[in-house]
């Protein structure tokens, strides 16, 4: 089956992590042996191992952070560094394009045509597609100034999420409590007027309410799991989720453990406490809660800086991620209701959504 993993942050993983995602998995594994001090366990993510899972579409960062053993270390100290790594970013992705492993998909016909081409190679029909991606920025800082979206439209960004951790120029993010700076009001006018989707992902709580009320285009949740099953301000409220959906929102399902499991420890839990099956509880009460398989969807974060030690565990690799279609469908789920939360809802979002051509 195919898939749509709304948040991966592949070119950072590549820059930032030195990882060679084109290398067979066990490959990379055995290189980061060798500075085990600073990348966690093994890495469940390659470009073969994507392959390997049918994830033909994906949304894929610009993150503005760097990989240090110290938490205040992993922001930089100025805007134009961040600015600069997020060109960085993107000339990686950008190469990896040249070389056919990726194709970015800048419009909403683009998208359409992909999942067609990838439907059709699963059903026999001409060659393995690259890695379809929607580029996207988690956390705005490299926006220098709120007018300056002109400039990473033309680029080729089609989303922004204003927030990661903590406070930043124009918002407040996750662990940090506040709303919107007069810049951060600014940058989302400024996004809905050249056409910038809006991901809620990472927004603190005042702030997210804030955004909502500003920003009048679409919005979705990348990786965003809920409160009521883990509580934390990572996760959302039910009147959040509820909100998303009147506003025509998908939500990824993260794959991240202590999104997963309330009081995860990293190292402590035993591994078989956090199974792929508590992803899907999270798909399902978003789809209980708003009445509707149309809101649901798979946002891994599999990436996100942490690797199988923080991962559920019966997963090795992102091509597990297949195993939550038999999960949904042994919970009876549909197969048209499987088909929406693997990829169609997110393939409709953005067809819907990103500029037609
Ligand atoms: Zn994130």
């Amino acid at each position: 089956m195919l898939i749509f993993d709304a948040h991966l942050d592949l070119a950072w993983n590549a820059v930032e992590w030195n990882r060679d995602l084109e290398l067979p998995i066990e490959e990379v594994r055995l290189f980061e042996k060798q500075y085990t001090d600073i990348v966690p366990g093994d890495c469940t993510i390659t470009y073969p191992e994507m392959q390997r899972g049918n994830l033909g579409l994906v949304v894929a960062t610009l993150l503005p952070r760097l990989h240090r053993k110290e938490k205040p270390l992993t922001f930089y100290q100025s805007r134009e560094s961040a600015y600069a790594a997020s060109y960085g970013q993107l000339a990686y992705y950008r190469s990896m394009t040249a070389k056919g492993v990726l194709k970015p998909l800048p419009t909403g016909a683009a998208v359409a045509k992909h999942c067609n081409v990838w439907q059709e190679f699963l059903k026999g029909n001409g060659e393995r597609p690259p890695i379809g991606y929607v580029l996207s920025m988690e956390g705005a800082p490299p926006i220098l100034f709120p007018e300056q979206v002109d400039e990473w439209y033309a680029a080729g960004l089609r989303i922004v999420g204003p927030a990661h951790y903590g406070p930043n120029e124009y918002c407040h993010g996750t662990g940090s409590f506040g709303g919107l700076t007069a810049d951060g009001k600014q940058l989302l006018k400024e996004m809905d007027r050249v056409g910038l989707l809006l991901d809620a992902t990472h927004l603190a709580d005042e702030s997210f309410w804030e955004a909502l009320d500003i920003y009048t285009g679409p919005v979705l949740a990348s990786h965003h799991n809920c409160r009521s099953l883990v509580p934390g301000d990572r996760q959302l409220t039910d009147e959040q989720i509820k909100a998303l959906a009147e506003r025509g929102a998908v939500i990824g399902a993260a794959f991240d453990n202590w999104m997963l499991l309330p009081g995860f420890k990293k190292y402590v839990t035993p591994p078989e406490d956090v199974l792929l099956s508590r992803v899907v509880d999270h798909i399902e009460h978003v789809c209980q809660l708003t009445g509707s398989v149309r809101h649901s969807g798979i946002g891994t974060d599999l990436d996100g800086g942490f690797g199988r030690e923080q991962s559920p565990g019966d997963l090795n690799t992102i091509a597990d991620v297949q195993r939550i279609a038999t999960i949904l469908s042994d919970r009876g789920f549909s197969d048209d209701d499987i088909n929406r939360i693997m990829h169609q809802n997110f393939v409709d979002f953005f067809v819907k959504h990103l500029p037609s051509v």
